[in-house]
């Protein structure tokens, strides 16, 4: 296996598991998966890969079984222990690109340093409460790397962590569909999104900012890179020599709540969202569509709680590339094949194929067509229901969000009739959708958005009413 095809992640938690099912869907070759930890339950809201049946297990090897299940032509290895620098560099110098999945602050460093020093890019993401990071650091590059920015590892308990803050599943699964799209960027030779930028995303508020942060010049991490000087001109080696804080590399493991109930709602409680969760357990959503586009749409729901999913998608057979939630080789009708899936995955998801004349409190549109989704938005938007629309473009897409009384679809969306086929990396719009509903139901907000996600860079809106639009009638509804 050559250089380009091999994808090497550390962590395969949430951001990992769902970079990973990015990853595998594009048909890259191999896959490395790198993670020293067992499946918990609070990974269960977070990873759209790791299921109810997997908890006790080493999240490594769960993660492997479940990919190599959808995805019988890629491999997979899944190495069970912890990254340590002394194996770091040599374990990193096949690989194509590395994705740095893991929340620990040492493992991240370690990961980002390492990679360089093999003269492999390296993606690095992030994700806590509401909020996703990325940053891409290609080795020689202008761009900053960790230590540009941070010059030392923060110490355990400097940064806050997911553990201690939580994170919303979908925003996790979200920042990890990103990061694998990145990734394959990559593999295929392009310039990296984030590569000199910091992608930050907030979907509380609902902003979006990639600010440049080029290298810094008295950087030890990755100046001798640049001047020729350093490790790498003089070959990898394998002792892990030269790598900066090493001391604060390989500190003992953390403590993890032991107590199941505890570790998921420690996950869940994202600060102001307290009153958000008891909505979203009642909430019924309605999401139109169960092919590969909409199955990570369909996760991220089930990860964030939703009380009930209303699959709609009547289509008989398989004919779909593989997809996150079942493998095309289960035909069955689309809508009860995923609800069977995500039953199976989930033994608290409640899923069930949409009942004809059902009212949802929320609608996802994942159409497959522009006029299917006109009309879809159409339906919800006289019920008076809050809709997110998913909209395939090039390279990614759009999302559109009209809340009740907002600016309806057909005034907000793209002047585009053609949707792109599916690709891998359009999951990340998809997981975009589905955090921008879940948000829409925890918080309900009454202003209309439109997110434009091109090259993996999501641009925000508030969306507008076309003159002598009908939508215009409707009275808005206070909040
Ligand atoms: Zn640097
Ligand atoms: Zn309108």
């Amino acid at each position: 296996m050559g250089i380009g095809g091999q994808a090497l992640i550390v962590g395969v938690g949430g951001l990992g598991g769902s970079a990973a099912l990015t990853l595998a869907s594009a048909g890259v070759g191999r896959l490395v998966l790198l993670d020293h930890e067992r499946v918990g339950p609070s990974d269960l809201g977070r990873s759209a890969l790791l299921g109810t049946d997997d908890i006790g297990a080493p999240r490594a090897g769960a993660a492997a079984a479940r990919l190599g299940t959808l995805f019988p032509k890629v491999e997979v290895v899944a190495e069970d222990r912890r990254l340590a620098p002394a194996e770091a560099l040599g374990r990193f110098s096949g690989a194509g690109v590395v994705l740095a999945a893991v929340e620990e602050p040492a493992l991240q460093f370690l990961a980002g340093v390492a990679a360089l020093r093999a003269g492999v890019p390296v993606v690095h993401a992030g994700a806590l409460r509401t909020t996703a990071q990325l940053l891409t650091v290609r080795p020689g590059g202008a761009g900053a790397c960790l230590f540009c920015l941070f010059e030392e590892p923060p110490t355990e308990g400097e940064l806050p962590t997911a553990q201690r803050v939580g994170v919303l599943g979908p925003v996790s699964t979200l920042a990890g569909a990103l990061l694998g799209a990145e990734a394959l960027r990559l593999l295929a030779g392009e310039h990296g999104a984030y590569e000199g930028r910091l992608l930050t995303l907030e979907l509380r508020s609902g902003s979006a900012r990639s600010v440049a942060v080029p290298r810094r010049a008295s950087c030890r991490a990755c100046a001798p890179l640049v001047t020729g000087t350093g490790p790498v001109a003089a070959g990898p080696t394998t002792s892990g020599e030269g790598l900066p804080s090493t001391a604060a590399i390989g500190h003992p493991e953390r403590p993890r709540p032991t107590d199941g109930s505890a570790a998921i709602s420690a996950q869940l409680l994202v600060p102001g969202l307290g009153e958000g969760q008891p909505r979203l357990a009642q909430a019924r959503v309605r999401v139109i569509g169960a092919g590969p586009s909409a199955a990570p749409a369909l996760l991220s729901l089930a990860q964030a709680g939703v009380g009930l999913l209303w699959i709609d998608d009547p289509t008989e057979g398989s004919v779909d590339p593989p997809g996150w939630l079942h493998h095309p080789a289960a035909a069955t009708q689309r809508g009860k094949g995923a609800a069977a899936s995500l039953s199976t995955l989930r033994a608290s998801a409640a899923a069930a194929p949409y009942p004809t004349g059902g009212v949802p409190t929320a609608t996802l549109v994942c159409a497959p067509t522009v006029t299917e989704a006109l009309a879809a938005a159409e339906q919800a938007r006289r019920a008076g229901v809050l809709h997110v629309v998913m909209e395939r473009d090039a390279d990614g897409g759009s999302v559109v969000v009209v809340p009740p009384g907002a600016p309806c679809y057909a005034c907000a969306r793209s002047a585009s009739t053609a949707w792109r086929p599916w690709q891998p990396a359009g999951a990340a719009l998809a997981c975009l959708a589905a955090a921008e509903l879940v948000m829409g139901i925890a918080l309900p907000s009454p202003v209309g958005v439109r997110v434009d996600l091109a090259r993996g860079v999501p641009t925000v809106r508030t969306t507008t009413r076309l003159a002598g639009c009908s939508c215009a009638a409707a009275k808005a509804v206070a909040r």
